[in-house]
């Protein structure tokens, strides 16, 4: 027989459990493609491995997806999310690939103090990995510059039928 203290205790526990569950998961990481760092170094190339978990930045002009003009694709090198289409991709003079605009629900930014300015940090949305940086000062229709990492990035061109 169960008391109304037990089934009070039982409610109160049920109700702590479930609100902490998902708190801590969520804390834990919220991006759906998880991996230990370990683990990233075997999928990702030493470079990109550098730019994608550690903020790092790839020299310019070293990136044969500065010179890529066919159309097609660009997706994240750590999970494969599509993450800028050719079509919004443009000549920056940087040295990095640069876009005007990310494919919808691609990628997420954060605020990047380091280097003694402020800057905005550009990530995949699906595992995390840095890209690279997004400026103000792009060309038409969003003003928006995406620098992206060359080898944070891998290139499918569009097959035509
Ligand atoms: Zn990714």
């Amino acid at each position: 027989m169960t008391t109304r203290r037990e089934a009070l205790a039982t409610i109160l526990f049920g109700s702590a459990a479930s609100l902490l569950l998902p708190a801590s998961a969520a804390s834990a990481s919220h991006f759906e493609v998880t991996h230990t760092d370990a683990e990233w170094r075997k999928i990702l190339s030493p470079a990109a491995y550098d730019v994608m978990r550690h903020q790092g930045t790839e020299p310019p002009w070293s990136s044969p997806l500065e010179y890529e003009h066919r159309k097609g694709t660009y997706a994240c090198a750590g999970c494969d999310l599509p993450l800028f289409s050719s079509d919004t991709k443009f000549e920056s003079g940087t040295g990095w690939p640069s876009f005007f605009r990310p494919l919808p629900h691609a990628v997420e930014t954060s605020a990047d103090n380091s280097l003694f300015e402020e800057r905005t940090e550009v990530h995949c949305r699906r595992c995390g990995g840095h890209l690279g940086h997004v400026f103000d000062d792009g060309p038409k229709p969003t003003g928006l510059r995406y620098c992206m990492d060359g080898v944070a990035l891998k290139f499918r061109a569009m097959v035509s039928a």
